[in-house]
């Protein structure tokens, strides 16, 4: 069969002028769009995907400011500066890089972030919004999914989605968002019993998992939709949750890298311009 490969960019793409759009407005109003971005302790990860973000952002025309923190930063000291960012009027955004490295508790820095200055959906107003269908707020990962699957057309209504994975930051919130699609979600986690036999009756599968090529083509059935979030490094290279070798047997596949961390990136732009 053949594969529609779908790629970040395009997706992501389609969101530039209208991001732009709302920078300049904001610039005509006297503001730049600033983005504060706070990053605690020496994770790769995180500090690859703010550089990322930065870069993204300034060819956006949007500020980055870079609050970086040693490991041993106390919770009261980010919680203070998390308040004070949340009282700048220069700041139009706040995105702390998840998860915090022990023992701070991401949990408490994420609901500190005011709900309006909130990118990445962590306060609590913002979730329980989410989860209730209010308002458009949602997290940039799950949110970028989503984006993608509408930008290439693939149906959802009635599907039966597969979401393998149950964390707070993708795995639950992009069930909840396909289930707002009227799609009929499924969730499997560490504890699901033979999870090949769920999956086969996938017509979606969002992988994530965070285990190198988890799904793999005996897990998929015919023309199965494969969105894989998964971001791993093995052997200095960047490989998804899903087995590439799907390709052939899924009608739709987004490849990783170049998939959706490219839109989740956009995603935060998105959210950042979104009252400009
Ligand atoms: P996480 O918090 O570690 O959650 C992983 C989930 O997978 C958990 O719910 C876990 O189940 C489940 N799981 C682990 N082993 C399993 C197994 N053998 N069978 C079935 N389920 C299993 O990870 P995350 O933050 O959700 O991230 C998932 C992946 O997405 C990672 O690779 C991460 O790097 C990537 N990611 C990508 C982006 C992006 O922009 N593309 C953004 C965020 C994350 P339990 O709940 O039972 O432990």
């Amino acid at each position: 069969m053949e594969t529609l490969i779908m790629r970040g960019k395009p997706a992501a793409d389609a969101y530039r002028e209208t991001i732009m759009q709302r920078v300049a407005n904001a610039l005509g109003k006297g503001r730049k769009v600033t983005l504060a971005i706070i990053v605690v302790g020496d994770d790769p990860a995180s500090h690859v995907y703010k550089d990322r973000l930065m870069k993204l952002a300034e060819s956006m025309g949007i500020y980055v400011k870079e609050l970086l923190y040693p490991a041993d930063t106390k919770q009261e000291d980010l919680l203070r500066d998390i308040a004070r960012m949340n009282h700048n009027r220069y700041v139009t955004g706040v995105l702390p890089m998840m998860p915090m490295p022990k023992p701070l508790d991401s949990d408490t820095i994420g609901a500190a972030v005011t709900a309006s200055k909130d990118v990445d959906c962590l306060n609590v107003k913002n979730v329980g919004d989410m989860y209730l269908g209010y308002g458009k707020m949602s997290p940039c990962t799950p949110r970028a999914c989503m984006a993608t699957l509408e930008h290439y057309g693939i149906e959802l209504e009635g599907k039966h989605a597969v979401v393998i994975g149950r964390s707070n930051v993708v795995g639950k919130p992009v069930a909840n968002l396909l289930l707002n699609k009227n799609a009929t979600v499924t969730i499997c986690h560490s504890k699901t019993k033979n999870i090949a036999e769920i999956t086969r009756q996938a017509d979606i599968i969002v992988a994530a998992v965070g285990k190198p090529c988890f799904v793999t083509p005996d897990m998929i059935k015919e023309g199965a939709v494969v969105v894989d979030v998964g971001i791993n490094a093995v052997d200095g290279k960047l490989v998804g949750d899903v087995d590439p070798a799907v390709v052939g047997k899924a009608s739709a596949y987004t490849p990783v890298p170049g998939g959706i961390g490219v839109v989740s990136n956009m995603m935060v732009m998105d959210l950042l311009t979104r009252n400009q």
